[in-house]
């Protein structure tokens, strides 16, 4: 029988999130006494945990068949391996920045500077494309001190907040690049193995249909239900229930939460009574 390997994380920003997306998917993974390698007694899967670095290496050459990490690590180490899916959490970007108080006018800027970065492969590219001629500093870590230290005038680092930089006095100039978590994949996996992603992604997307969903039930006067279901949307339309009790109706729809909060007072002035909202768990359209 086939099994899927996916590479994850070990530990570090995307880890949490990523076995967090599998349990979601139903797919429990027992993670070992070494916890280098997890299987699932759910599904049939294994789990690699690894450096995020490694990844796109592992999942190149097939020892893992995919893997879940930065888009900012698959742009840099720049190997064989499919786009699968953008999966919308670990959103950063990747900038150029340079000291608060330098005369910054342009890219032109960085022609004879130094650059500190642990990203030199998807910098050296983007000077290239826009004929700028810098010198890379490439360090592993710790690279918003490089300016203040003296090893380079400025820097190619991830951004979210922008906190890491204002608290080291740096600016962010250029986005060159934006990044978010994604699964890749080894080129031409078996139909076997396929069918065990197309399986795991079919689980994702039922899992994000559903998020910030909620199912409603409510209570109308017959009189009023026309205009109730009116307001509220569905994945066809409401299901309305006759009440024991003459005159009632009891009103069950699907409604992302953002609209409910737009609509709940509207829903009471029409009589509506005993609303209840209650999260999805999962969602098939
Ligand atoms: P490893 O030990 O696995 O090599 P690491 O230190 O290289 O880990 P982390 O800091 O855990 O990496 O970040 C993992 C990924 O999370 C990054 O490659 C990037 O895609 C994303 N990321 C990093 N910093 C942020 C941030 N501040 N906000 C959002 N996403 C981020
Ligand atoms: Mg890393």
């Amino acid at each position: 029988m086939s099994i899927l390997k996916i590479a994850i994380q070990k530990e570090g920003r995307l880890s949490e999130k990523s076995l967090g997306l599998l349990n979601e998917c139903d797919i429990t993974v027992d993670q070992g006494k070494r916890k280098l390698i997890g299987t699932s007694v759910n599904y049939p899967i294994e789990v690699l945990f690894l450096r995020d670095d490694d990844i796109p290496q592992y999942v190149a050459d097939g020892v893992a068949d995919i893997g879940i990490v930065g888009e900012n690590e698959v742009l840099e180490k720049d190997k064989n391996t499919t786009l699968v899916k953008r999966l919308g959490f670990a959103r950063c970007r990747l900038s150029l920045a340079v000291p608060q108080d330098s005369d910054y006018n342009g890219l032109n800027w960085f022609n004879g500077k130094r650059i500190a970065t642990s990203y030199p492969h998807i910098l050296q590219k983007f000077l290239d494309e826009k004929g700028i001629k810098s010198k890379i500093e490439e360090i592993s870590g710790s690279v918003e001190i490089a300016p203040s230290i003296g090893l380079a005038e400025s820097i190619f680092d991830i951004v979210s907040s922008g906190g890491t930089l204002v608290s080291n006095r740096l600016k962010e100039v250029e986005v060159v690049t934006q990044s978010e978590a994604v699964i890749i994949a080894t080129p031409g996996l078996s139909k076997e193995k396929q069918a065990l992603l197309d399986g795991l992604l079919f689980r994702i997307k039922t899992v994000q249909q559903s998020k910030g969903n909620k199912y409603i039930l409510l209570n109308a006067p017959n009189e009023k239900l026309d205009e109730i279901v009116k307001l509220l949307p569905g994945m066809k339309s409401p299901t309305v229930l006759p009440l024991h009790l003459k005159g009632w109706s009891s009103v069950h729809t699907v409604v992302h939460e953002k609209e409910f909060w737009g609509m709940v007072d509207k829903l009471k002035e029409l009589g509506a009574e005993g609303i209840l909202v209650i999260p999805i768990e999962k969602m098939i359209l």
